[in-house]
């Protein structure tokens, strides 16, 4: 008779920062053998990966605790929640053990106390690109951890402390990995992409033996030559940004940037202290678009932030209308337990906050249907998503899986998902794009 091997269970709750630490807690239980059970009932015990970036996230989390706890009883939570105080002991004091985000090693210690190890794992039952959550096709890739900066609304720098890059050789094996499995995309993620190697001094690192400055370009310029797409996220307008333009006018990454600008009044962003000085910003667009054409550019804003008034508001429309982003998200402020932003006076009623929002988008939708519009006829290479009884779903260039928009292509039933295709684009609307086959 056959040995029972150990199964763990594992819901993954958060941001894509949070889906790479599971990923790696997934890698490492099945390196040692556990198998991975896809429901409460078959797992001897249940890893619970939670988030804690809002109240709702939190609520979230703490009902997916309870439910594996009523299902399955043996639980270990970990993630950003994890490092918030005592809030899970109190909700659920039953629970196993509780570790916070990026603790793999506490992880599988609270996983072998509670699940002893199976005694012969098969070596080979990983893959040596490890266990993804995303599909086969793209990959998020993270390269530093935590925070330096003090944003007034964000408490990531409290549950994640401050930045730590991850050695530029350990990230470029990986991505290399990634890519020889078939990875087609590669979403460089972090809290602060143009941070990367701050805190190490930029040190030279070795990649196949070759040395590589701990830092964004020198990063963006080595992930250009593995041949996949190459997609830079969070990534902050210091003065060395402009650096990776020249790379994306040369075709060796994705001429794409997202760029969480949260606000453009002088008076809010102070208020925010958030990084990088928007008083050139529009400037410095015009500059990469004049290096780069092609350049999409992605943000997300807040508005209503405590003390934000009509003029503030009216001065984020000014630069939303000059700046022309491709993508924009756009949220209501709203209170993050922890946050110094709390403490500030002149909260905005939530009706306005609703309104001025709707206006945003208004506003933002017309921009980007007149910038869409300009995409027919024009001939591009996407990537290819889904395919349904319609024809193909894919990407371009200028979409960022889940957040941006997709490009439907009427005849591309006969193609496969994770493929590259060239098409020509016939149609647009405020958000998508419609393709045919060239
Ligand atoms: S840059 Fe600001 S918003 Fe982003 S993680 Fe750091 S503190 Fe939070």
């Amino acid at each position: 008779m056959s040995k029972h091997t150990p199964q763990v269970g594992f819901v993954s709750l958060g941001c894509p920062k949070a889906s790479s630490d599971a990923e790696r807690i997934l890698t490492q239980l099945r390196a040692e053998g556990y198998e991975i059970s896809g429901s409460y009932q078959d797992a001897d015990l249940v890893v619970v990966n939670t988030c804690g970036f809002i109240d709702s996230a939190v609520e979230e989390s703490l009902d997916a605790i309870g439910e594996a706890l009523a299902e399955n009883g043996k639980v270990i939570v970990t993630g950003c929640l994890g490092a918030k105080g005592n809030v899970v002991q109190q909700a659920h004091p039953s629970v196993l053990a509780v570790t916070g985000p990026h603790a793999l090693e506490e992880v599988m210690g609270a996983v072998h106390e509670h699940l002893p190890k199976p005694h012969d794992p098969f070596i080979d039952l990983i893959p040596p690109q490890g266990i993804r959550l995303t599909p086969d096709h793209f990959a998020y890739l993270k390269i530093s951890e935590g925070c330096n900066h003090r944003c007034s609304f964000c408490i990531i720098p409290s549950l994640r402390g401050d930045l730590v890059s991850r050695p530029i050789g350990d990230v470029m094996s990986e991505a290399e990995t990634l890519v020889q499995s078939g990875v087609k995309e590669l979403l460089v993620i972090s809290q602060d992409t143009s941070a990367y190697g701050v805190d190490v001094k930029y040190r030279t690192g070795f990649w196949n033996g070759r040395p590589l400055k701990t830092r964004m370009t020198e990063l963006a310029s080595a992930l250009g030559e593995l041949g996949a797409w190459v997609r830079l996220h969070y990534v902050y307008p210091y003065p060395h940004v402009d650096e990776v333009i020249p790379l994306m006018a040369e075709g060796k990454i994705l001429p794409y940037l997202d760029i969480p600008f949260q606000h453009a009044s002088p008076r809010i962003l102070k208020a925010m202290k958030r990084p990088g000085d928007i008083d050139n910003t529009l400037a410095r667009i015009r500059r990469w678009r004049e290096m780069c054409p092609d350049l999409a550019i992605r943000s997300t804003f807040i508005v209503g932030f405590p003390g934000e008034t009509d003029e503030d508001f009216e001065q984020l429309l000014d630069f939303l209308e000059e700046a022309e982003l491709d993508r924009v998200g756009c949220f209501t402020y709203s209170a993050v337990e922890g946050a110094a932003a709390n403490a500030l006076p002149g909260s905005v009623p939530e009706e306005v906050k609703l309104e001025r929002q709707a206006i945003f988008m208004d506003t933002q939708s017309e921009i980007s249907a007149a910038k869409l519009a300009k995409k027919i006829d024009r001939r591009m290479t996407v990537l290819v998503e889904e395919i349904d009884e319609e024809g193909a779903i894919a990407r371009s260039y200028a979409d960022a899986p889940e957040i941006d928009g997709l490009v439907y292509i009427s005849n591309g039933e006969n193609l496969q998902v994770g493929e590259f295709a060239e098409v020509v684009i016939t149609d647009a609307d405020a958000h998508d794009l419609w393709a045919k086959l060239v």
